[in-house]
């Protein structure tokens, strides 16, 4: 299939793509790597009439320390955060979730900010941002502002991003010391999409949690946080048993996203194994 006919834009800096969305408003649409648009593009069921490309705007990718913060570029493709020293010494958890996003061609179009305003229900990063209560920077003609990852997505595919918005830079709380994460996937093996994902991250003081946050993709309409598991590891020891009690709570208060591919019982077993096993990994990431 063919996507019906457009004009392509290459916006030249973040308020020139801004202004582009103002000018052209409901027929435009953003595009950094195409790898979620263009396919709804060539199925027809996106039309816009402007596409505006993001991708090359200098300082909308890379990736730097700042301020107690991992800084990361909206345009940062998934194959430089997999490959970063960077991201792989400060937080791990996130550059082994986008080495495992699709194929070599998807994490070298790829983007984080195409991939969180996308907001797929089975993509992998939306769960690393919620685990690592990540801050997301918007710029739009109203002006720049931040929404925390908690907030960010509000229903499948919809994010709280206005429609006249650009995402900029995901702003990443560096942890303290003793703190670990994980991320952990049963992907869709023909496309990689997580079935279920699950990212963790855990600060151990004196062999206990004393702070954790844990988010699933795959399971429900949304990336959310596991917070019956993040409240049964409060407090409790690093160890085995506890971790495990507390995997066990993977999908409570959870209304599954319908799915062919497999049955409920196994995706809800299969969100305890995989909490289980991103929990032993950051625990130990952690020194716990
Ligand atoms: C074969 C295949 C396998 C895949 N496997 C996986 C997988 O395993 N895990 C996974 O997570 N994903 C997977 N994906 C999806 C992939 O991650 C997409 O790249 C991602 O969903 C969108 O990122 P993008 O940069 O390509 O954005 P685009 O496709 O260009 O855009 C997606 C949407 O986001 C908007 N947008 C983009 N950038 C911005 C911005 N800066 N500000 C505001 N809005 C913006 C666009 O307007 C559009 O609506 C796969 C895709 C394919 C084709």
């Amino acid at each position: 299939m063919y996507p019906a006919p457009f004009e392509y834009h290459r916006a030249a800096s973040a308020q020139d793509a801004v202004a582009l969305l103002g000018k052209y408003g409901d027929e435009a649409k953003l595009l950094a790597g195409g790898q979620s648009l263009l396919p709804l593009m060539k199925l027809r069921f996106a039309q816009p009439r402007h596409l505006i490309d993001v991708r090359r705007i200098q300082g909308l990718s890379g990736i730097r320390e700042e301020k107690g913060m991992l800084v990361v570029g909206a345009a940062t493709p998934y194959a430089t955060l997999a490959a970063s020293a960077l991201v792989q010494a400060k937080l791990p958890m996130l550059s082994e979730a986008a080495a495992q996003i699709g194929d070599p061609q998807v994490r070298n179009m790829g983007t984080l900010g195409g991939s969180l305003a996308h907001a797929d229900p089975a993509g992998d990063l939306p769960a690393v941002a919620l685990a690592l209560a990540a801050e997301i920077a918007a710029l739009g003609p109203r002006g720049a502002r931040t929404v925390h990852a908690d907030d960010f997505f509000v229903e499948l595919m919809t994010t709280a991003l206005a429609p006249d918005e650009l995402l900029t830079e995901v702003r990443f709380p560096l942890p303290p010391a003793g703190s670990g994460g994980a991320y952990e996937k049963y992907p869709n093996p023909a496309s990689r999409y997580a079935l279920v994902g699950v990212a963790a991250q855990l600060t151990v003081a004196g062999g206990k949690v004393t702070a954790a946050r844990v988010a699933t993709t795959g399971l429900a309409t949304k990336p959310l946080r596991a917070l019956a598991v993040e409240a049964a590891l409060q407090g409790k020891a690093a160890d085995a048993a506890s971790l495990a009690a507390a995997a066990e709570k993977a999908t409570d208060g959870l209304k599954l996203r319908a799915a062919a591919q497999m049955p409920d019982a196994y995706r809800r077993s299969l969100a305890v194994t995989f909490t289980a096993r991103a929990l032993t990994r950051a625990a130990k990431r952690a020194g716990g």
